[in-house]
């Protein structure tokens, strides 16, 4: 359909008659080509072989026509085609066959080369034998030779059809391009410009414009008026960055920079552009802009996150790593003055996130945060760490002694109770300080700083601790402690002490009616204790296998003592956090008191609030199965952890421990005496078990034996000992009676 209305377009009636005219064509020249000897009609049909045999001979049309099959149809075709050419009748369909058989060689890949020079054969072959047929001169001969003119005719006016088609299909197939050029330019998000740097003529694509909220005509048209819109920051690299292309040096024009669009803001774009010289040398640009404003502003705030604390919005280590990084390069110069930094971590953050819940916590630390800004002086910087951790540098010290000036004042800060919700709270924080040298990398200068802190903590917290070489070595001496407890187990060092439980009775006498197992662990000469290596074993898990051993040096001493006579006795073994996880616990211990045959009513288990607060896994399954055996549970240090007493419900406990914090103060101070007569009387409402802990004297004794608490442990008691000698005290208590 859409060929025929080419061929209208192109060969319409009237064409058709100026171009006979032109060709002086006239019915004579039908009538000659029609009574054309039949011996010359036949030199047409022997041309076809003929041609067929040359064409091939060419690769490039061998491989068009290939197959015998092919060659037989198209050869076919050809003389059906000089039969209707001898036929000598051009009208509208004789047009439009010559030129849907242009537009088939075209597409099949025939050059028009092959076309006319087979045209050129055809006549050249007609010409020897009409030449042969007009030998005589006569008349005949002249009858001939007009015939020939007629063939001619018909002859050129098919070429020029053809070469037609040729023409006619290829600009259809740039139009074709064309559109989806201009669809694909439509459809795209990018705006396209084309540069004529000899003219400095501009041109821009709509979407060009539009990105920048304009119309076409508003954006001008020369490069003076797209650079009139560049941020005026980014102006002068853009125009380096063009004139590099423009001189060779890139081999693309790639820039990001900010333009402005109709309503005043800056937008971001990213132009990509090559350039072109044509032949005669002239100098041509083109290519597209893409806004890249969201791209932008995704990656501003992936670099802001990855230099902030999300929740303080606090810079964050990476970012507290370049600012120490310029710091040491600042102290390398010769005029410059002191540096430091404070490693601030907050004591006992634990218990806030534990008891109140990390909602709480959180909104703890952004207040602590905005107070610890305060502190700050310009120049220097406070970055959160992750937890509870704050680190300041400080920078342009007269004098280190500034630095725990404006320690001191952190801590200050800090003291001032704190609003959250309908909680108020204290937060307190221990602080290393230590100096930043020059050419010091900022983990160095951690390293220091957490040593410091670490002595802080270790030295009753709250407090400001500058770092010292000698805490170096301390610190090299608690390391070494630390990699030698993980082995102590494996070489034998682990020791079991024994502290009596005794029964307070009012005329003063006492009775050994149960131990605690502690567990020391001898290095060299010394004993240590447990508070100081425990940790350590928790965070390596080793601790699982040493409570093991634990409950079963234990379980096999008490059951000793039992079978020598002291049948009542009982034993409290402390347990961690970790071991109540492991999902066998319970069957473990099962199968340690069927090993050693101790009875489970003479074993009770020691835990921590903590344990309570941060219980996962199988810590309460664990718990119900060792009750169900017969297993008492003591709650350990009560009163010192933020428990909340629905946990005395929620879990099987049967023993409660007194923290010795509480008895300490109990003879001076009557709020102490009454939290310790409060506890003793929530024990024996809840049905459970008393012990007081950390008895140093007879008056305590006295006082709990008044608010009767009868089972108490402690060093005026009897300390904790190896078991050989609590044997001997056993005795003695009981020789005392
Ligand atoms: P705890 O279970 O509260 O043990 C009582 C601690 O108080 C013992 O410290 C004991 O020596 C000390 N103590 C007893 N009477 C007095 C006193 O009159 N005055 C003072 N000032 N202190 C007294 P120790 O043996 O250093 O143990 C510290 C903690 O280590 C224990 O506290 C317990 O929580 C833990 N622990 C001990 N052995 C083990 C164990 O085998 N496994 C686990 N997981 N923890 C253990
Ligand atoms: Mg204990
Ligand atoms: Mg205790």
């Amino acid at each position: 359909m859409q060929m025929q209305n080419r061929v209208a377009a192109v060969i319409g009636s009237d064409e058709l008659n100026t171009r006979l005219s032109f060709l002086d064509w006239s019915s004579e020249d039908t009538r000659r080509l029609q009574t054309l000897p039949e011996s010359l009609k036949e030199v047409a049909g022997v041309f076809v072989d003929e041609l067929y045999r040359r064409l091939v001979r060419y690769p490039e049309l061998a491989a068009v026509l290939g197959n015998q099959a092919t060659v037989q149809r198209l050869k076919s075709s050809q003389r059906g085609y000089y039969q209707r050419l001898f036929a000598g009748e051009i009208d509208a369909r004789y047009v439009e066959e010559r030129w849907r058989i242009g537009q088939v060689h075209e597409r099949v890949g025939v050059d028009l080369k092959w076309y006319l020079g087979g045209y050129r054969l055809f006549l050249a072959s007609m010409l020897d034998a009409f030449a042969a047929k007009t030998a005589t001169g006569s008349e005949a001969d002249q009858g001939l030779r007009d015939t020939y003119q007629s063939l001619l005719k018909v002859v050129f006016f098919d070429i020029a059809l053809a070469a037609e088609a040729y023409v006619g299909a290829q600009h259809a197939a740039l139009r074709a391009s064309k559109h989806r050029y201009m669809h694909a330019m439509r459809g795209a998000n990018d705006g396209l410009w084309d540069w004529d740097l000899e003219q400095d003529s501009l041109y821009i694509s709509e979407r060009w414009a539009a990105m920048l909220g304009l119309q076409l005509n508003e954006v001008g048209q020369r490069m003076q008026d797209w650079q009139a819109r560049i941020h005026p920051d980014d102006l002068f690299a853009f125009r380096a960055a063009l004139k590099a292309h423009t001189e060779g040096e890139t081999e693309f024009f790639v820039h990001e920079y900010r333009i402005c669009h109709r309503d005043g803001r800056f937008i971001w774009v990213l132009t990509r552009g090559v350039l072109e010289v044509s032949a005669a040398g002239a100098r041509r640009m083109a290519g597209s802009q893409t806004d890249i404003s969201n791209q932008r502003h995704i990656q501003a705030q992936l670099e802001y996150a990855a230099m902030h604390d999300p929740l303080t919005g606090l810079i964050n280590r990476n970012q507290l790593d370049n600012i120490a990084g310029q710091v040491s390069r600042e102290l390398a110069r010769p005029s410059s003055r002191h540096a430091a930094l404070l490693f601030i971590d907050l004591d006992r953050f634990k218990l806030i996130n534990d008891s109140l819940g990390h909602a709480v916590g959180d909104r703890v630390l952004v207040q602590i945060a905005r107070r610890l800004q305060r502190c700050l002086r310009s120049g220097d910087a406070l970055a959160r760490f992750g937890g509870d951790e704050f680190v300041m540098v400080l920078r342009d010290l007269a004098d280190m002694s500034d630095a725990d000036m404006v320690a001191q004042r952190v801590l200050m800060a800090l003291k001032e109770p704190l609003c959250c919700g309908e909680h108020t709270l204290v937060v307190n924080a221990s602080i290393g300080l230590a100096p930043i040298e020059p050419e010091q990398s900022l983990d160095e200068a951690m390293r220091a700083a957490d040593i410091a802190l670490y002595e802080a903590k270790a030295n009753g917290k709250g407090r400001v601790q500058q770092f010292s070489n000698i805490m170096l070595d301390q610190a090299h001496e608690r390391m070494q402690m630390e990699s030698s407890v993980l082995q102590a187990l494996q070489r034998n060092e682990f020791e079991v002490y024994y502290q009596p439980i005794h029964r307070l009775s009012q005329d003063g006498s006492q009775q050994a009616v149960g131990v605690e197992a502690l567990l020391r662990w001898r290095q060299g000469s010394r004993m240590v204790s447990p508070a100081a290596f425990i940790p350590v074993l928790e965070e390596s898990g080793e601790i699982v296998a040493v409570g093991y051993w634990v409950l079963q040096q234990a379980c096999r001493q008490l059951r000793d003592w039992q079978l020598a006579g002291e049948d009542d006795l009982t034993c409290s073994v402390n347990l961690s956090g970790i071991q109540l996880e492991r999902q066998d616990f319970a069957q473990q211990v099962q199968r340690i008191l069927d090993e050693t045959g101790l009875s489970p009513s003479s074993l009770i288990l020691e835990i921590t609030e903590s344990l309570l607060i941060d219980q996962s896994g199988s810590t309460l399954a664990n718990l119900r199965e060792l009750a169900q055996l017969g297993i008492r549970i003591a709650l350990d240090d009560f009163g010192t952890g933020y428990c909340s007493l629905g946990y005395l419900n929620r879990f099987p406990l049967h023993v409660l421990k007194l923290d010795r914090s509480f008895l300490v103060e109990a003879d001076q101070c009557n709020k102490q005496r009454a939290i310790c007569q409060a506890i003793i009387q929530l024990a024996h409402t809840l049905e459970m078990d008393v012990i007081a802990e950390g008895i140093e004297t007879q008056e305590q004794v006295d006082f709990l034996h008044q608010e009767n608490c009868f089972l108490g442990q402690g060093f005026f008691l009897g300390y904790p000992m190896p078991a050989i000698e609590l044997q001997q005290h056993i005795d003695r208590v009981a020789a005392q009676v």
